[in-house]
Order: structure tokens, then sequence, then C-alpha cells
């Protein structure tokens, strides 16, 4: 029986796609070849790529607007590297919002000096820092727009007098935002947009080529551009299955349309952290993500009750990460309000029994 999936990334991905990708394995396009022999080279493949390309910038608004969408390996966590090599000349402006903020700002440093201009880091990161001012005379400003181990939220970005960069690995797609207001985002798949395995970066063209290092072509955003996302060999099945997801997420109505429904689960299980009296939210309220909730069990004694209810009630992934301990439900775009709703079924439940 499927389980309800909570798991912070890789994670839930909707069942269609599973059983599309499922078919595309064994013959893809009905041509009696599977998705996994045939040449990236290959039309029915650089179909698959040009598709997801197109798809990615329709469904954040950003079709004609001097922007490239491409599908890269590495992760995330490349792209701390990559955004630092291919922008960054003389200084840049980081918000330190959680682990992976953190781990941005490190691989920077390794180019140059960086500017924290603002931090969560002496409360465990359980805010999102406001008031900040971003210097003109940086490179660019970086910040992290969902906080996946902290379960915090950017809810309002502020106006970049530099361009804004912005991993979005575990947001991305869920809400709607401007998002011609940032000049680079990217997102590793895993977290709400297909497997792992590639990562998603959306530039605008023209900050590229300001700065005066060499860059080895593997990690040089133009070099991925000039060759239509296919300097060399892609990552093609899970270009593929992001492609699915993202047909499915425009099929729904994109994302407006699962906004709607994020926010809908993510009210249904802060209104349990918030009346049961044996839960307590982590995050600061007004900064609380609709990707990833975090809350602890006050009453220890209950843990191993808690924990046996839910694995009764095939429940998957709610451990939180180390670095907050307690309990995390991520909510990704594919996970349906039902599968919250057994979840807040389960910390009730457990509210009569104790
Ligand atoms: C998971 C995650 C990462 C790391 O992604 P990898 O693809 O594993 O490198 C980076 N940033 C955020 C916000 C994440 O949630």
């Amino acid at each position: 029986m499927k389980k309800h999936n909570f798991s912070a990334g890789p994670c839930i991905l909707p069942q269609e796609v599973f059983e599309k990708a499922s078919q595309s394995i064994l013959d893809f396009n009905n041509d009696g070849l599977s998705i996994l022999e045939i040449s990236h080279r290959s039309k029915a493949f650089v179909d698959v790529m040009e598709n997801a390309r197109a798809l990615a910038l329709e469904l954040l608004g950003l079709e004609g607007k001097g922007y490239k969408a491409l599908f890269l390996q590495g992760g995330a966590s490349t792209q701390f590297l990559m955004v630092a090599l291919n922008l960054l000349e003389k200084r840049a402006a980081y918000l330190n919002t959680g682990t992976w903020s953190d781990k941005a700002i490190k691989e920077a440093k390794i180019y140059d000096d960086i500017l924290e201009v603002g931090s969560s880091k002496e409360a465990n990161y359980n805010y999102i820092p406001k008031g900040y001012s971003i210097p003109e005379d940086h490179d660019y400003f970086h910040c992290t727009s969902n906080n996946t181990i902290f379960g915090t939220q950017i809810k309002e970005f502020p106006n970049s007098p530099i361009p804004m960069v912005c991993d979005m690995s575990s947001d991305i797609f869920s809400r709607e935002l401007d998002f011609s207001k940032f000049s680079l985002i990217y997102a590793g798949a895993q977290k709400n947009m297909g497997p792992a395995g590639t990562t998603l970066v959306v530039v605008k063209e023209d900050i590229l080529g300001k700065v005066s290092r060499k860059i080895p072509s593997m990690m040089d955003y133009s070099v991925h551009i000039s060759k239509g996302s296919m300097y060399n060999t892609p990552p093609v099945f899970a270009v593929y299955v992001s492609m699915l997801t993202l047909q499915w997420l425009k099929s729904l109505g994109g994302i407006a349309a699962i906004e709607k429904e994020n926010k809908k689960k993510a009210q249904l299980i802060y209104s349990e952290i918030d009346l049961n009296p044996l839960f307590k939210g982590f995050a600061a309220e007004g900064d609380r993500s609709i990707m990833n909730a975090t809350f602890t069990l006050e009453n220890e004694n209950l843990k191993d009750t808690f924990e046996t209810m839910v694995k009764d009630a095939n429940i998957n992934g709610i451990n939180g990460h180390r670095s907050v301990g307690g309990y995390r439900a991520s909510m990704y775009n594919a996970m349906p309000l039902e599968s919250v709703g057994v979840l807040v079924d389960v910390m009730s439940e457990l509210e009569r029994k104790a």
C-alpha cells in the first residue's frame, strides 16, 4: 500500500508521473526503445530537454524576458560554487538563514570576501532576519527562499539594488512570486520538481560575462547556454521525469493553482500544531514555511506512542533533521491534502490518548 510520504527530499512525486516514467523505461513514445537507451542527441530526447526548459520558464512567467533555463548536474551544492565562479568579482552579499545558506557562503569565500547582511544563526535559524540593507557596490545578493531543515521561508523579498540570486531548492514552483526580481534562481530537482540528479538553473543572460577569471567549461553558465544545456551528456532520466512533473503542474493550472493547495495543507498542520498542547512549532510564526513544517513533541514520554501511531497510519519520513530534532512534515506540491489530514488525525488522537 502506498505510504503518506512526508520525506524532505528526495520525496513525493505525482503518482501519474511515476506511472508515465515507468512506462517510458520500458518503451519510450512507443518507439521500441527505453528512454534509458536512446542517444541524448536523438530528436526524441532533444525534444524532452527543450520542452523541460521551456516549461520551467513558462511556469515561472519568465518567457521572453532574457532568461535561460538549464538542467545541470552536481546538485544545488555545485551551484553554491558556480554562482561565485560566474558572478563574484570583488565582493558579494549573503543572507544567512540556515545550513544551506551557510554552505553557500563557505563556497563563495573560496573566491573572495563575503558580507553577511543578516543571520539568524544565534537562534538556530528559527526566523528570517529582516530590515537588513544590501550595499549597491557588491556584485550580487544571495538568499535561500525556503530553509528546508528549519522550516522557515522568506515571505517578502527585498528590492535588491544588485542582482538577486536565490536558492529555491525546496519551494520552487510552490507559490507565486515576481520571479523577474531574481537574476538567477537555482533548485535541486529532488525537493519539488523531480528525482535527484539534475538541478534547474534559471539565469538572466545579461548578468553573465562580467568576471575577469577564467571559468572551467563545465562550471560556466555561458557554455551551457550556448550548447542548449547539452554541453555534455545530460542526466537524461532526471530531466525527463522533471519534464513530466512540470507538465503535471501545468495541467493543474500552474503555480497559482498549486499554491492554493499548498496553503490549505500548511494551514491544516499549523493549526493542529498550535491547538494541540502536546506539540510546539519550531519556526517563528510569521516565517513558517508552507513546504516544511517543523515541530517538537513537548512530552518525551509520548515519543514511542506517537511514533508507533505514525507508523501504523502508514506515514513515512517525518523525523526532523538532526540539527533541529523533533519532527518535520514536508508537504511538497505532489502531496495530497488527505495525507496531511492523516498526520493531523494522528496528532489529535495522541492528545485524546494522553
Ligand atoms: C537540499 C537542499 C540543498 C542541497 O541540494 P543538493 O542537490 O543535495 O546539493 C541546497 N539548498 C536547499 C535549500 C536544499 O533544500
